[in-house]
């Protein structure tokens, strides 16, 4: 069944050539016990791997059941191996992280055989060889004899055609020696068995036939067999199952190498985690940076909305937000070199050019407005007309300091914000005190995050500082709510507003002193009551500009002698929610679309109205020219009357959908024919231009983190995976022995990688989130967001699954050295 016909093995190394054989041609019988002796060095081994397909002969033909090998490949060699051929060497080369028995079923399931019935032979095996007593121990708890007897089960238990053993009493005692020459002679019976020894003595006492073997030569043959069957060639695929490992097998070698290692598998992980927990914090802080970013784009965008508007108005408000965001952030354009410069940055005054922009709403335009993605971009157009409000305050008349009420024009009343719907509102603000206005002339006030409000704005809005008891810290919601002083402006209507002189309508408004002098101390000069009244700080900074409503229904006790106006009053507070930076309401009045269309419904049978409506060109306050449309829109919405809406303000709720917005506003310009072109004022723009670069930046570093992180990563996997390729060569060949292939080899290190790499990614994900905790509070210190720093499932699953590929791809190198080594060298290794 195996014969040798004339097998030559040179060793090339750098230098020389090594004629290990020199044209050797044995015939084998089936079953007989092969003794081989011969000094060392004179290519015993040699001869052995040759006939157990470990190596390949340099020339010559060796013949395998009546086949030429000449063109076996790999794969052939492989399956050979694993079904013909059992292996027994000197050094035992057990696996000494699995047990006696799973040593002996390895050879089992590389080729491919199922589970109960492996157990049941490998079993049978050890039975066979005397060791049914340490199935359960690991090799290293076994003597050197027992330990060949190991080797001997795992040789037989494929019941192949043939063992090889080399020096398999080499490094046993005699009496030791005896009994594994008696085993492997009564494997002998029905197979052969060739053996390599030094052991003259024992040859010639066990063995059938005794060859000797001298520098590559055979000296002498004491049974000489000469086989005549013909040769094939090799057959046109004989299609055996080949061996293969499965997975199970690579998983289940690759984990009890692991645990046979844990402190350094412990380590590895923990220092590849690392990697991990890095990439994860990077990621986790840039989840929640977006977020923050986004979050601000859309307050921003709500409380700063694109405008398409028919009259200049108050950007104040926005041009603070705008502020708060850009103050510490210098374009770059304006990076100058030189040092003997100041750069004025022009934001304010683009910002005061975009005030002039003015428009006029047609219905052409509004009927384009229902095109738009609703999706995308939300809009309000609203009647957005001038209110005439005043308010009762507290005012020192009398230069003792007494005060006496006095009707102030509430001049900031055009900038009040507009309440959009309530869910729009609820997003953003949440209701703490009364309710939401479900009538006309109702109010709402809002708070900030600390329900705080700064006394010059409640100045600005007319809340009575004089009143306000300076020891008082704050106002409960309800005294606000219940107080009519505090809660309660009144809103003039057109007719009581304006009267005619000489052709022209005017203000009934006086300043204070003119209003003190003509109500309350008329025997003063005015020049007397202006400079008491302008004596202190706050009074001047406050009233100097403010306008008294020209009447006085109050008595002389401050009691009210006539209900003047409609009462507007304040029946809920809205305060900020504290994920919301910027709210879109940026007045802490908030008044109701209702109220407009009230002011329009009586304005439009005032007087004033009827006769602007009449004088197309001319204002009629002033006398001015508005010969243009949009002025004429303009100055009917400052007497508080509006056909169209006065201004639309789109609410985009991305960047992207701005982008759409701004696309579908310009093309208006262009397929509107005879209409008015539409200009539209967009304040966000710069700002998101600086929130991209500063995020475009940090997005940078973070990616050069994730890199680094990364390099150093696989790296670090990719030495791991090489010590243990160092350390398992022995492994390496024992499984190439009993016939794995070298995608084999390549899966067993791969798994062990990818554990590695799963146990790293499990590790640095636990040790994240521990970290998340700490980085949060500090995040929440210095953003006032919290829960900063977050991942999402999906990211877990990500870097568990990211973790085992990037670690398996750093090992596939040193895997594939593994696979590459020289069973024969591998087993040489010790
Ligand atoms: P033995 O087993 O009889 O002691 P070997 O078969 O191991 O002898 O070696 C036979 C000869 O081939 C020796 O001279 C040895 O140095 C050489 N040899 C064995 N393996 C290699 C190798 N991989 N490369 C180069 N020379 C080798
Ligand atoms: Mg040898």
């Amino acid at each position: 069944m195996i014969k040798l016909k004339n097998i030559k093995k040179v060793y090339v190394t750098e230098d020389k050539k090594t004629n290990a054989l020199k044209g050797l041609s044995i015939d084998m019988r089936k079953a007989e016990f092969v003794c081989i002796l011969g000094p060392s060095g004179c290519g015993k081994t040699t001869l052995l791997n040759i006939i157990g397909g470990l190596d390949r002969y340099s020339s010559g033909d060796l013949i395998i059941d009546g086949k030429s090998t000449k063109n076996f490949t790999d794969e052939d060699w492989d399956t050979y191996r694993s079904r013909k051929v059992g292996f027994v060497f000197q050094s035992y080369n057990l696996i000494s992280h699995q047990t006696v028995l799973e040593n002996v079923e390895t050879a089992l399931v590389i080729s491919g055989i199922g589970r109960e019935e492996r157990r049941k032979r490998a079993i049978q095996a050890l039975v066979d060889v005397g060791l049914s007593e340490h199935l359960r121990k690991t090799p290293r708890q076994l003597s050197g004899g027992e330990m060949q007897r190991v080797a001997i089960a795992r040789a037989i238990v494929n019941n192949p055609q043939m063992i090889l053993a080399d020096e398999p009493t080499g490094a046993l005692d005699s009496e030791n020696s005896v009994k594994i020459m008696e085993l492997l002679k009564k494997i002998s019976k029905d197979r052969l068995v060739i053996t390599v020894t030094h052991n003259a003595e024992l040859a010639s006492e066990y063995a059938t036939r005794t060859i000797k073997m001298k520098d590559g030569e055979i000296l002498s043959d004491s049974a000489p067999y000469k086989d005549d069957s013909k040769v094939k060639s090799k057959e046109s695929k004989e299609k055996t199952k080949n061996s293969f490992m499965p997975y199970n097998l690579a998983a289940k070698l690759s984990l009890k190498n692991l645990a046979g290692k844990k402190i350094r598998t412990a380590l590895t992980s923990i220092a590849s985690s690392i990697a991990v927990v890095g990439i994860a914090l990077v990621l986790a802080c840039s989840n929640g940076l977006n977020s923050f970013i986004d979050k601000i784009q859309k307050d921003t965008m709500s409380s700063i909305p694109i405008t398409v508007s028919t009259s200049t108005y108050d950007l104040t408000p926005q041009i603070e937000a705008i502020f708060g965001y850009v103050s510490s952030t210098a374009k770059g354009e304006n990076k100058n070199e030189e040092n003997d410069k100041v750069f004025i940055n022009h934001t304010i005054k683009n910002l005061l050019q975009a005030e002039g922009v003015t428009n006029e709403i047609t219905d052409h335009f509004l009927n384009y407005l229902k095109g738009i993605d609703e999706k995308k971009v939300t809009y309000d157009a609203v009647k957005n007309v001038s209110k005439k409000v005043y308010r009762q305050l507290a005012i020192p008349v009398y230069s003792n300091g007494a005060t006496k009420p006095v009707m102030v024009m509430e001049s900031n009343s055009n900038s009040w914000s507009c309440l959009p719907s309530k869910d729009v509102v609820y997003e953003q603000y949440s209701l703490v005190a009364g309710n939401y206005p479900t009538e006309y002339n109702e109010l709402m006030l809002v708070v900030d995050k600390n329900s705080s409000i700064s006394d010059t704005v409640l100045a600005k809005h007319l809340f009575d500082l004089n009143a306000i008891d300076e020891s008082k810290e704050y106002y409960t919601y309800d005294e606000i709510l219940n107080n009519v002083l505090l809660n309660e402006y009144r809103l003039v209507l057109n007719d009581d507003y304006y009267y005619e002189d000489g052709g022209l309508y005017k203000e009934k408004t006086v300043d204070p002193a003119t209003y003190i002098h003509k109500y309350y101390r008329p025997e003063t000069k005015i020049e007397t009551i202006k400079s008491s009244l302008l004596s202190v700080d706050y009074i001047k900074s406050v009233y100097s500009s403010i306008k008294c409503y020209d009447e006085n229904p109050y008595s002389d006790d401050g009691a009210t002698l006539k209900e003047m106006g409609i009462p507007l009053k304040i029946v809920g507070i809205l305060k900020l929610k504290d994920d919301t930076q910027y709210g879109m309401l940026t007045s802490p009045i908030a008044y109701t679309r209702a109220l407009d269309e009230k002011i329009i419904e009586y304005s439009a049978t005032s007087k004033v109205v009827q006769a602007q409506l009449a004088s197309p060109d001319k204002t009629v306050t002033d006398g001015k020219d508005i010969s243009g449309n949009p002025s004429r829109v303009s100055e009917l919405s400052k007497l508080g009357y509006a056909k169209l809406p006065t201004e639309v303000k789109f609410y985009p709720r991305t960047i992207k959908d701005k982008d759409y917005l701004l696309n579908y506003l310009d093309k208006y310009n262009e397929i509107n024919g005879d209409n008015p072109d539409i200009k539209y004022v967009d304040n966000v723009g710069a700002v998101i231009e600086v929130v991209r670069v500063i995020v475009g930046g940090i997005s940078a570093i973070l990616m050069a983190l994730t890199a680094i992180s990364l390099v150093v990563s696989a790296i670090m996997i990719g030495i791991i995976t090489y010590v243990s390729v160092i350390e398992r060569t022995k492994e390496i060949g024992v499984l190439r022995s009993v016939g794995a292939r070298k995608k084999d080899v390549v899966r067993l290190f791969v798994t062990e990688t990818g554990i590695i790499g799963f146990i790293s990614g499990v590790c640095g994900l636990i040790l994240t989130v521990i970290l998340t905790v700490p980085l949060n509070v500090l995040m929440a210190n210095v953003t006032g967001v919290g829960g900063f720093v977050f991942l999402r499932w999906w990211n877990y699953i990500a870097f568990v699954f990211g973790a085992v590929i990037l670690t398996i791809i750093a090992g596939l190198i040193p895997s594939f050295m593994a696979s590459k080594k020289d069973p024969v060298k591998a087993l040489r290794s010790e």
